[in-house]
């Protein structure tokens, strides 16, 4: 079946094993095979993750995550560091659901620095900040390392991490950082279907849940905890997720986390390099993300009709997000995508703009 292959940011390009492993039949979410479904899954989860923490299956996008870890774990004030469209949100889940938020803010193409965060939580108003590692809509990788590095003089603070571009093509080391809760959806850099978000909880989080009021159900850390111990999920997943999972999981431990890691940043170096030729990159020097790149359109040219274009060849990228869309376009290099897949965009690329 011809269709166009995706070098957006979300949902990416999906090979074809991992379809055929959603289309499996169904099991009863109760049954002794789900348990077992289950069970085979969670360990090669927090190896990759490098956690010996809890990590929850949520049936929801990305954003069901985002919201369930401000619900769950902020008592206090949390402190919202913004750089770009995702980030933003993560505030306005924030205030929408009645927590007290203060936002961090710069400006769209720039990064959330280590010191910015530092001289906030001094003032000891905060016990969460909520981080994007990878704001999808500049294209800026924020420095979760050094960040780490600030929080952990301030333990009783939560780090909360969205890591939806990033998890499963940038090396996080959850429990080494001591992020409290890390998540992404796997229609990212996990090269899967949207609709499964994996999510990290630390120790640390799952205590504070417990003293978070109207934490809500569906996504109320502690009862999907009970639910865990079951090997079970609070209510009916989704299981065809389930069944992919397991299969890509044993892929990527195939590949070998650390090529997988290389091969990303092999692909970013090659759509930077291409980048910074023809165009220039849109995010401030030395945070480039490893997962997509965002390109300042300084050529000024329509990238509808280079998408109309490359569409003939059915392949597709990304324009920018919201008010970035005519100034930047995105090609995303994460998942499954290999060098050569990128190598073929990019000639593409500059035969159709004559490059
Ligand atoms: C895609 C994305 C989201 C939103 O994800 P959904 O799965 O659509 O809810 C949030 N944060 C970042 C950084 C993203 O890239």
């Amino acid at each position: 079946m011809n269709h166009k292959k995706l070098f957006i940011p979300g949902p990416t390009e999906v090979r074809p094993e991992i379809l055929q492993a959603m289309a499996t039949p169904q099991i009863g979410h109760r049954s002794k095979e789900f348990q077992n479904l289950y069970t085979t899954i969670y360990p090669k989860l927090q190896d990759f993750l490098y956690t010996k923490g809890q990590v929850f299956l949520f049936t929801s996008s990305s954003t069901g995550a985002m919201e369930a870890s401000v619900r769950n774990t902020v008592a206090k004030r949390c402190l919202s560091c913004m750089c770009g469209a995702f980030s933003d949100r993560w505030h306005t889940m924030a205030t929408s659901n009645g927590i007290e938020a203060d936002p961090l803010q710069v400006e769209w193409g720039k990064a959330i620095k280590p010191e910015m965060i530092d001289e906030k939580l001094k003032t000891g108003k905060y016990d969460a900040i909520t981080f994007v590692f990878n704001e999808t809509s500049t294209g800026v990788m924020n420095p979760l390392y050094e960040v780490a590095e600030v929080m952990k003089k301030y333990p009783d603070v939560m780090f909360l991490v969205d890591a939806v571009s990033a998890m499963a093509g940038v090396k996080i080391e959850v429990d080494k950082l001591g992020i409290d809760v890390c998540l992404a959806g796997v229609q990212k850099a996990f090269a899967m279907p949207a609709g499964l978000t994996i999510c990290t909880a630390s120790e640390k989080a799952l205590k504070k849940a417990a003293t978070v009021k109207n934490r809500g159900y569906y996504f109320d850390f502690l009862t999907m905890l009970k639910y865990h111990e079951k090997n079970q999920t609070t209510t009916t997943p989704t299981i065809p997720h389930f069944f992919a999972l397991n299969a890509q999981m044993d892929d990527i431990a195939k590949e070998g986390y650390d090529n997988r890691f290389e091969r990303h940043k092999k692909m970013a170096k090659i759509v930077q390099d291409w980048a910074k030729e023809h165009f220039a990159l849109f995010p401030e020097p030395g945070y480039e993300s490893l997962t997509l790149t965002c390109v300042k359109n300084t050529r000024g040219i329509s990238v509808a009709d280079l998408n109309t274009e490359l569409g003939k060849h059915w392949i597709t990228i990304s324009n920018g997000y919201g008010k970035l869309k005519e100034q930047t376009f995105r090609i995303a290099h994460m998942g499954d995508a290999q060098v050569s897949d990128i190598m073929g965009l990019l000639e593409l690329i500059n035969s159709i703009l004559g490059l």
